[in-house]
């Protein structure tokens, strides 16, 4: 009898659960329509991926390199890190990006909100390009990035100069975004593999300080997977953070993946309370994203993985981060 009740106490328990459980749309503030090799899976893999996994809004944009496969590679490399070969600038990507959405109807376009991405931020002719893709597309463009400055194993591999946020080159397209009222997608690590401290924080402070009227969406809050790797868990990311929120407002956070784990949930998949904190003091500037690279398979696990972090926040809060957030940085008035 007992067990019993105790049986009908724990299914209601669940029941009231489940009728509780928050249903979460989503932004994704960062997806690559594309892999390193210029390939995708195609668009309507993208919107069948995104109607499953409830995302309503997506950024979308190509990967501003391409991966060579060298002639004296054996085999066909298939990440960006998969051999020595370079890798180098390739403006065509966003070509492919505009294609694939002009040939949308008009319900399903408008849910997507392309950045440009394909330039070489090592030079000071970028803005120009810019300037020409933005004529050659009027209307279409919402935003500049992803950006890759530094960007784990990439910077070494890629062809030319290492690229830095606060660059000559950069500083003129940041111009460029606060005229237009573009916001920009930056991945700019905030150290290198080995080092455990700040290496390259004023590479992101920089243009932060000096272009207060352009909104910078910082990928994975400067972490990455690789960094991880080698130093666990950097002790210094949320000092860091903290003091930048509270000196710049133009800066917003993409969350994406590194930032999950090891950051957000503890290893028992565990909110931490100081992370939830820090969301919660700036319930504007946080934002998520899949990062997925041209397969969209992953999209769904990548966002719901935020799920229990959500959950622990607010339920207001909670969706300006799961979709809110990404909208509200956009351009105003797209043109
Ligand atoms: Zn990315």
């Amino acid at each position: 009898m007992i067990a019993r009740v105790l049986v009908c106490m724990l299914l209601s328990g669940c029941l009231c659960q489940a009728a509780q459980a928050r249903d979460y749309r989503y932004s994704d503030a960062h997806l690559h329509y594309v892999d390193f090799f210029q390939e995708t899976e195609g668009m309507s893999a993208l919107i069948e991926a995104m109607d499953q996994a409830g995302v309503e809004h997506s950024m979308i944009s190509g990967i501003p390199v391409a991966k060579k496969w060298h002639e004296d590679e054996p085999k066909r490399p298939r990440y960006y890190a998969g051999d020595d070969a370079d890798a180098y600038w390739y403006s065509a990507t966003d070509t492919y990006v505009a294609a694939a959405l002009e040939k949308l109807p008009a319900e399903q376009r408008k849910r997507f909100h392309p950045f440009l991405t394909g330039f070489n931020p090592v030079d000071k002719n970028a803005v120009s390009h810019i300037e020409r893709m933005l004529e050659l597309n009027p209307g279409l463009w919402q935003g500049i990035g992803e950006v890759f400055t530094r960007h784990d194993d990439l910077t070494a591999l890629t062809s030319g100069d290492t690229p830095r946020a606060n660059n000559e080159a950069m500083t003129r397209i940041y111009h460029l975004a606060a005229e237009r009222d573009m916001p920009v997608l930056l991945h700019s690590n905030i150290t290198s593999k080995r080092e455990r401290n700040p290496l390259y924080l004023a590479e992101i402070e920089e243009p932060l300080r000096n272009h207060p009227h352009t909104r910078f969406i910082w990928a994975h809050a400067g972490s990455s997977a690789e960094i991880h790797r080698h130093q666990t868990r950097m002790d210094f990311l949320l000092s860091v953070l903290t003091r930048l929120l509270a000196d710049y407002p133009n800066l917003y956070v993409d969350l994406s993946w590194s930032v999950l784990e090891p950051y957000l949930l503890d290893e028992q998949g565990v909110p931490r309370k100081e992370w939830l904190a820090l969301v919660e003091r700036y319930p504007d500037r946080f934002m998520l994203g899949s990062d997925v690279v041209g397969r969209f398979g992953s999209l769904g696990e990548q966002l719901h993985s935020f799920g229990p972090f959500l959950d622990a926040l607010p339920e207001e809060v909670a969706n300006k981060v799961a979709q809110g957030n990404f909208l509200a940085v956009l351009p105003r008035q797209p043109k």
